[in-house]
């Protein structure tokens, strides 16, 4: 079965000396795992198109459960990341990401669209990295099945509290009145952090980066989706350690 689709490459493992397997984050099947023949030799054309972190045209053979990448055409390959270590550390975390939230076989059009225009925010510098990083965790998280409940305090159903808080691990506000009785982890997100998480969730597609936070927001923005990213999914992830590490 033939298969064309664009995709983002997410992982790259080499196999023997000149192959290697992909994995590939697509429009129309969701996360495809394929081997890629001769993608290891600097001159065959598809070396650049299978490269992680490229988005590319690809042609796709399916026999039994294996892909093969017949062919595959570069159509952007964010060169803004690949001089800044910080931003590739981040870029790659994102891959890893999605890698283990979207699904195989599924269409997931909104989630290339997410990671795409990530990448591009976070390569063209438009807007602070921790905030690039708490809408693309908050957003992904949302479209895989994740999704928050941040209209209001699970408890009283306020709207706005000087004091909200988060609960990472079930995903809900409580305001400080009911906070306080309560032994749940949360993180503080008051006013700014707690408008920033409802825009990364609720916002148009298009508007997903169009918000500002003060610098004090953005650190608790920061702190409860990287909780919550956790807390869903109970792992670390080694590309996050690394450029937590980076970040200093
Ligand atoms: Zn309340």
């Amino acid at each position: 079965m033939k298969i064309v689709t664009d995709g983002i490459v997410i992982r790259e493992q080499p196999v023997k000396e000149s192959d290697k397997v992909i994995t590939v984050l697509t429009r129309h099947n969701g996360i495809i795992h394929a081997y890629a023949s001769g993608a290891k030799n600097i001159k065959n054309a598809k070396s650049t198109a299978t490269g992680l972190l490229t988005y590319s045209q690809f042609v796709f053979y399916k026999s039994r459960e294996r892909y093969v990448a017949d062919e595959a055409n570069a159509k952007e390959v964010f060169i803004g990341l690949r001089n800044d270590i910080q931003k590739l550390a981040l870029a790659q975390y994102f891959c890893e990401l999605a890698g283990a939230v979207v699904q195989e076989e599924e269409p997931s059009e909104e989630q290339l669209r997410l990671t795409l225009n990530s990448l591009y925010v976070l390569s063209k510098s438009l807007k602070p990295e921790a905030q690039v990083k708490a809408a693309f965790e908050f957003r992904m998280m949302a479209l895989c099945g994740f999704m928050p409940d941040l209209v209001c305090c699970g408890e009283c159903a306020v709207y706005e509290h000087e004091k909200m808080m988060f609960l990472p691990e079930e995903g809900s506000l409580l305001c400080g009145d009911c906070a306080g009785i309560s032994k749940k982890h949360s993180v503080l997100t008051g006013l700014g952090a707690t408008a920033a998480m409802r825009h990364c969730v609720y916002s148009e597609f298009d508007k997903l980066f169009a918000f500002s936070v003060s610098e004090a927001a953005l650190g608790s923005l920061q702190k409860a989706s990287e909780e919550y990213v956790t807390a869903c999914l109970d792992r670390s992830f080694k590309t996050l350690d690394f450029y937590r590490s980076l970040c200093g």
